[in-house]
């Protein structure tokens, strides 16, 4: 089966914009002046490669399938909805069928082409009715949408189905799998090399985390992926955005996290199924619950006033009374479920998971002053290299990328501070956020311990014992006989782990000599860091509490 017989015959007729690059092939050249971009480096000043090739194979790699059948988009999968308008819908004459309620998107790209939306009421049970959408098809019927699984409702449409509406319709079947991590359900990218007429659309923004990037992806045929090449925007995808989506690809395994989503998922969904204000929760194969409650205007309006926002989709065909809650970290979770239990005087009763492999021992700490905008992240268990550390302070950073590094948790710290003042507010305060984000990270410190390290630096040498007992201490042994590291002034590193112990709420004994303040300011902060790596390590063998009094 050709599947260009569905597109339309200008978009099989044009020639697309040939970018600079392309006309040149091969060659030795070191002068370009071919694309009236500037010549004087801004790190921005040439254009992004406007194919990615390398991108597509590492992501076709990823997914099991040839870098042929992939068309990346950088304005999300939307970016990828709107080509399939294009490609396929004669504006004023075709049109598409989809299930409401659905995605949003669908139906606002279709009235942006002018494209007829035909909507069809689901099953019973909010499950995606296949009959009743192909008897909703007629001859211009170009693309019928699946959102599997299907936001708002996280219900996931059988792959047997998949198959049975694209051997049964002839058109494009879009099969938007957005929400296909979280799910237990397979997925239908095995199917566009025998079903042709079946496109996959996923994306970076949810199970990755990456929304704020807009990378979007659409897996098909490679008749079809030719022709989204071939009417994209020329650099749709930009320079920065193609390198961080490649680092992450080459670091990071997201499985962890979902795991972590879908059981805080199963954990939400059963706390809320004992709430009296809850009527009814939609089993999810997403990472958010749709949930029919007694009255959600007024639920909703409740939770905004506790600070915790959800999604009112009582507005929406068939989601009367339904709120849709994203899964978040397990704090935020109990956050959202203390919120709704005090709305309907339930009696709280959270539980929280066992400290086990699968609990998060994360952290976000936001902490706005006249003085300082900080915002830290901490996950115990994260992967160090993703860590971002931005202060302002070049040295500062420097020092402080020695805590994830050698501590082998990720740690991401912003912090936007008066340092046209000076240094002080700045180094002071990320302390007092950084030691409560280690405090609230490790929760009840079931499993961990108590240490400290040794540690030459060269001609220096560091010692750091910590004890996260929850007692306050501060001893400094250090001599630092210059006045400024870098940009920051040595008084201010006492004074930086002291306010650390006390947020952190630990003794903290620091003693250091040496010949070079750099090495022994550096020398302190990884023998500190190696210290916490010790302290905050799970022991695999126990998870009592490291204390005879039972309690820390
Ligand atoms: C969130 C979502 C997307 C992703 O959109 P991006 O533009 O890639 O961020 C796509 N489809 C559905 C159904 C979604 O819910």
């Amino acid at each position: 089966m050709d599947p260009l017989k569905y597109v339309r015959p200008n978009i099989l007729a044009l020639s697309p914009y040939s970018t600079a690059r392309d006309e040149f092939k091969g060659g030795d050249i070191s002068v370009y002046i071919d694309a009236n971009e500037s010549p004087f480096h801004t790190g921005f000043n040439r254009y992004p490669d406007p194919h990615h090739q390398p991108l597509k194979e590492r992501i076709g790699q990823l997914k099991g399938v040839s870098a042929d059948t992939v068309f990346i988009g950088g304005a999300g999968s939307d970016e990828a909805i709107d080509l399939v308008y294009r490609i396929f819908c004669e504006p004023g004459i075709d049109n598409v069928v989809a299930m409401t309620p659905t995605y949003g998107v669908y139906a606002v790209a279709a009235a942006i082409n002018n494209v007829e939306y035909r909507e069809v009421d689901p099953a019973d049970d909010l499950a995606f009715p296949v009959d009743n959408i192909l008897a909703a098809v007629d001859a211009h019927t170009k693309v019928i949408w699946v959102c599997t699984p299907n936001n708002p409702t996280g219900i996931a449409v059988p792959i047997c189905e998949i198959i049975r509406l694209a051997e049964n319709f002839d058109g494009i079947v879009a099969v938007d799998e957005a929400y296909i991590d979280f799910s237990s359900g397979e997925s239908a990218l095995s199917l566009i090399s025998t079903h042709p007429n079946i496109i996959v659309l996923q994306t970076f923004s949810k199970a990755w985390g990456l929304a704020n990037l807009r990378v979007g992806m659409a897996f098909s045929d490679p008749r079809i992926a030719a022709l989204f090449a071939k009417i994209k925007y020329p650099y749709n995808l930009n320079g920065p955005t193609q390198r961080e989506i490649m680092r992450q690809l080459d670091r990071r395994d997201v499985s962890r996290q979902v795991g972590i989503i879908i059981a805080e998922r199963e954990r939400v969904a059963r706390a809320l199924s004992e709430y009296p204000c809850v009527e009814r929760i939609i089993p999810s194969d997403a990472n958010f619950l749709l949930v029919k409650v007694d009255d959600a205007d007024r639920l909703y309006d409740r939770l905004v006033s506790e600070g915790v926002l959800v999604r009112n989709r009582t507005r929406i065909a068939h989601c009367a009374d339904m709120l849709r809650i994203t899964i978040g970290t397990p704090m935020e979770n109990d956050r959202m479920l203390s919120a709704i239990a005090q709305y309907c005087r339930h009696d709280i009763n959270i539980a929280r998971p066992e400290h086990t492999d699968q609990a998060t021992r994360t952290a976000l700490i936001r902490r706005h002053t006249r003085e300082t905008d900080i915002e830290i992240s901490v996950d115990l268990d994260g992967d160090p290299a993703m860590s971002v550390i931005d202060t302002g302070l070049e040295f500062f950073n420097h020092m402080l990328s020695q805590l994830p590094h050698h501590g082998g948790f990720a740690l991401d710290i912003i912090c936007r501070g008066d340092l046209e003042v000076d240094e002080h507010h700045t180094m002071e305060d990320v302390a007092i956020a950084l030691g409560d984000a280690l405090r609230t990270a490790l929760g009840d410190k079931r499993g961990i311990e108590r240490y400290g390290f040794v540690l030459p630096m060269d001609e220096s040498e560091a010692m750091v014992l910590i004890d996260l007992g929850g007692r306050i201490d501060f001893r400094w042994d250090v001599t630092l006989d210059r006045e400024y590291v870098g940009d920051t002034p040595t008084e201010m590193y006492p004074h930086f782990f002291q306010s650390l112990a006390s947020a952190l709420r630990a003794n903290l004994h620091i003693s250091a000599k040496g010949d070079n303040c750099h090495h022994i300011i550096e020398g302190i902060f990884k023998a500190t860091a190696r210290a916490l790596r010790a302290a905050v390590n799970r022991n695999p063998f126990t998870d009592a509490l490291p204390s005879s009094k039972g309690i820390l």
